[in-house]
């Protein structure tokens, strides 16, 4: 579904300052973003919305479902926030520098809805994180390994 019509279709009106931050979710498909990092990716090119407007849209965005707000536990209570149909398998934070993206596996994915089954439970929601050090963060610090 384009943007357009999705934020139609969750009776909102497709606004600049909308478009802009869902924008910067397609932008940025392989990653979680927390508030910050939204609005510094916003104004780029543009200085028409504020932080106080990146944040009250990321929230109308997440009541309308449009996007899912989640806390990792990183060593930070930040919330980060993702286009709600990316169905990623997880999630995988680096310890240096916060980064947070994410990855799909289909074994993982089977594996998960299989030990889930075999408790007898229905799962309808799981998250997967990892730890580590990034491929940046590792290239700069060789201590980093
Ligand atoms: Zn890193």
């Amino acid at each position: 579904m384009r943007v357009n019509d999705k934020l139609k279709s969750v009776g909102l009106k497709a606004t600049a300052q909308r478009l802009k931050v869902l924008q910067v979710f397609q932008d940025n498909e392989r990653r979680y973003l927390n508030a910050d990092e939204v609005y510094r990716q916003a104004i780029q090119g543009t200085k028409d919305i504020g932080r106080a407007t990146v944040y009250r849209t990321l929230a109308q965005l997440t009541e309308a479902g449009i996007l899912a707000r989640s806390v990792l536990d990183a060593g930070s209570a930040v919330a980060l926030y993702q286009l709600r149909n990316s169905s990623h398998s997880g999630a995988l934070v680096c310890t240096a520098c916060g980064q947070v993206g994410s990855f799909d596996d289909d074994i993982l994915e089977r594996r998960s809805r299989a030990v889930a089954e075999s408790n007898g439970f229905v799962l309808h929601r799981y998250q997967l994180t990892f730890y580590g050090y990034c491929a940046k963060c590792r290239a700069s610090q060789n201590r980093v390994k």
